[in-house]
């Protein structure tokens, strides 16, 4: 079968096998993809794209991942915690600023209890009606059930590789199968769930890629963040190349094509690693983007990887920035909290 038939043949059973997809990301067919990407976001999705703020309120981490900046073993690293009613009114200025939805992510920073994480969500609660999106790690099953009760919707928790070898390699001080535990018991709990998989990391193949997207489908998420790998320098992959923004797309719409339905960032990596990339997810299969909140002296210091794109612009000027954006190439701006549509 010729490229253009299998994605044909995806598009309507909603199936497909490793082989198949290790064709359409190996093979030149993207004119279509994109294009066929494109037309279901818009089909399934609409034309809305959603506005969502982001919170980075810790670089505390206890984890010990290979690739990430903010590692445990980077000690040259400025650290910073918010303090709760910090959040809180952060999550307030956006909230007034016309954001539906607030994304807490962090370090894996046990400084914020159970309780913490609580009385922030509540508060957030109060403003009306608004969407919070957890994104702080991996915590036990009655954790996570507690911050449901509290008014958490989502969580964000990518398995950043289906390749089980590969991620316990990258992730000392966890396993992959205890990532899919936290994603399953989510899911169990109610939450919107969010998954994802970073795009070039070592060892990492085209099967390896087909595998984290079949993966998505089997999750069944209603979110996923697909992004390049971006080499920062105070960690162990610092040597390693970053990733193909172009394999990134190609990634997006096989994605789209699979799922149909999900919401689809046009992640922050795709930005650093070239803003043309980041716009071009747009058309596609991408419908969100996500904009940081917090303090600009505090985003300088969430460096995951190398981020020169960070500007010290405030919440309004952002968000307004990006709003043009989305009117100038004829898309609309989200007013709802954007919720899963499969539910
Ligand atoms: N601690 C939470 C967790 O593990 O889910 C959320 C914070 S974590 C820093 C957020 C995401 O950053 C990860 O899921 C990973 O995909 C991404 N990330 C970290 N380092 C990266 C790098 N060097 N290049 C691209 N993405 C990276």
């Amino acid at each position: 079968m010729n490229t253009q038939k299998i994605i044909d043949k995806i598009i309507k059973t909603s199936q497909g096998s490793i082989d198949e997809l290790v064709n359409i990301l190996h093979f030149d067919c993207d004119a279509y993809l994109f294009s066929v990407a494109n037309q279901l976001r818009k089909s399934y999705c609409g034309d809305e794209i959603h506005l969502r703020a982001i919170i980075e309120f810790s670089n505390h981490c206890r984890c010990d991942c290979s690739y990430c900046g903010i590692n445990k073993q980077n000690t040259t690293l400025d650290r910073y915690r918010m303090r709760p009613e910090e959040i809180i009114d952060y999550a307030k200025k956006a909230y007034l600023t016309g954001y539906r939805t607030i994304v807490l992510q962090s370090g894996e920073d046990p400084w914020y209890t159970t309780e913490k994480i609580s009385y922030i969500l509540q508060e957030i609660k109060k403003f009306g009606d608004i969407a919070i999106t957890l994104s702080i790690g991996e915590r036990d099953y009655d954790t996570y059930k507690q911050w449901k009760l509290d008014g958490a919707d989502r969580f964000l928790i990518k398995h950043e590789t289906a390749d089980e070898a590969l991620y316990n390699s990258l992730h000392p001080h966890s396993s992959f199968k205890n990532r899919m535990k936290c994603l399953k018991n989510l899911k169990e709990l109610g939450y919107q769930i969010g998954s994802g998989f970073m795009i070039g990391l070592p060892g990492q193949t085209l099967k390896t890629l087909a595998k984290d997207i079949l993966l998505l489908k089997e999750l069944d998420v209603d979110m996923a963040g697909i992004g390049p790998f971006i080499p920062h320098p105070k960690t162990k992959l610092q040597n390693h190349p970053v990733g193909s923004c172009y394999l990134t797309l190609k990634a997006l719409a096989l994605t789209r094509i699979l799922l149909k339905s999900p919401y689809l960032p046009t992640t922050t990596s795709l930005e650093v690693t070239n803003i043309k990339d980041r716009k071009n997810a747009f058309y596609t299969g991408a419908n969100v983007i996500m904009r940081k909140v917090q303090p600009y002296k505090y985003r300088k210091l969430y460096e995951i990887y190398p981020n020169s794109t960070i500007h010290e612009k405030s919440i309004k000027e952002e968000r307004k920035e990006v709003e043009d954006y989305i009117k100038l190439i004829g898309r609309k701006v989200s007013t709802t909290r954007g919720d899963s549509i499969k539910k």
